[in-house]
């Protein structure tokens, strides 16, 4: 079978490999991937800056956003299903977190992640997963279930917004997103299916994101975010894309009482931040600043409600280039209209 592989932290290394198939061991389900997106996380394992191949190997086979049918099914899962699959593995000590099941918010660090993190992924043409992490999804999603990946990522970085809230006196209105990205997107989503007034920060002044985020009924910026910021007077930031003016400004510029959700990963950036009036912002109005990372099932789960809930046609403006298998490296090249590119699977 033909597989998406490279060195981690070796650029140019991104290869389709042929591999024996996989056989399923006990309690593993066998499917057929149908879509896999690509993100900026694969991007940062080709250039060096994350991910890492199972212990003694070279070769990472890539690949974490998952959309499949499963061809031998067991554990209540039957062939024909259409799945999505969980990400992190729990570390084996295991830490308290990952004992309840929660490795989303792992304590030791020793937890695994399929293409990312010492275990293999999903971008091959047979697959092996664990019944235990696969993610029912329903055929009336189709397609669009290979957004539940993502989308679990914000229906955590949501959870836990909406805990932070439970300690003020009235409810959070108001939430800017930086980033039109999917993640932002994704976001901008689940504020607005919370009945938040929505506001969504983005470079781009034309194109697909700003229509997605109008079809949406939010309001769109492409201004700097400090001036955003005093405007909307957001009482919740999800900060999506971990660029440091960005994250900085998410932090300095909000209404009393906010909650600022760092959901981005940054490269390496140098920054002149003024920390005491940072602190004083932060402390004389009660900020929290949180970072939120990963998924558990819980989240997987309730991401399909969310993509369940939403309009189709919206969902369909997300995913904006689909590249076949055999050119995937393609799928991580950046194109100015991208917003999810997936790699696309032969139905065999
Ligand atoms: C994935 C997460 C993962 C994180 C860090 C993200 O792209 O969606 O599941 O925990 O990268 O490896």
């Amino acid at each position: 079978m033909r597989a998406m592989t490279v060195i981690p932290g070796r650029p140019d290394s991104a290869e389709l490999s042929e591999l024996p198939n996989p056989q399923p061991k006990d309690g593993e389900l066998l499917v057929e991937p149908l879509y896999l997106g690509v993100c900026g996380t694969d991007r940062e394992i080709i250039e060096g800056g994350h991910g890492e191949p199972p212990p003694g190997r070279e070769r990472l086979l890539l690949g974490h956003e998952l959309l499949a049918r499963v061809k031998q099914g067991g554990a209540g899962f039957e062939p024909g299903q259409l799945v999505a699959a969980i990400v992190r593995r729990p570390d084996p000590v295991p830490c308290a977190c990952c004992a309840q099941g929660e490795w989303d918010m792992c304590r030791n660090g020793q937890y695994t992640e399929r293409g990312i993190k010492a275990l293999d992924g999903y971008g091959a043409e047979l697959v092996t997963l664990e019944a235990d992490f696969a993610v029912p999804i329903p055929d009336e999603l189709g397609t669009f279930g290979v957004l539940t990946e993502p989308s679990s990522i914000l229906a955590k970085a949501w959870e836990q917004i909406e805990r932070i809230s439970r300690r003020a006196c009235s409810a959070h209105e108001r939430v800017l997103v930086t980033g039109g990205g999917p993640i932002g997107l994704l976001a901008a989503l689940m504020g607005a299916q919370r009945g938040l007034e929505v506001h969504v920060l983005d470079r781009s002044t034309e194109g697909p994101k700003p229509e997605a985020v109008h079809a949406l009924g939010a309001q769109y910026h492409a201004g700097d975010i400090a001036e955003v910021a005093e405007e909307v007077q957001p009482d919740v930031v999800v900060e999506c894309t971990g660029v440091a003016e960005l994250v900085a400004g998410a932090m300095q510029h909000t209404a009393p009482g906010a909650i600022v959700c760092l959901a981005g990963v940054a490269s390496s950036r140098t920054l002149s931040v003024d920390v005491g009036a940072l602190n004083n912002e932060l402390v004389l109005e009660n900020d929290v600043v949180f970072g939120s990372v990963n998924a558990n099932r819980r989240h997987f789960e309730q991401a399909v409600g969310s993509l369940r809930e939403a309009d189709p046609d919206w969902l369909g403006r997300l995913i904006t280039r689909k590249v076949p298998l055999e050119r995937w490296a393609e799928a991580l090249q950046k194109h100015d209209e991208d917003i999810k590119v997936v790699v696309e699977f032969a139905q065999r």
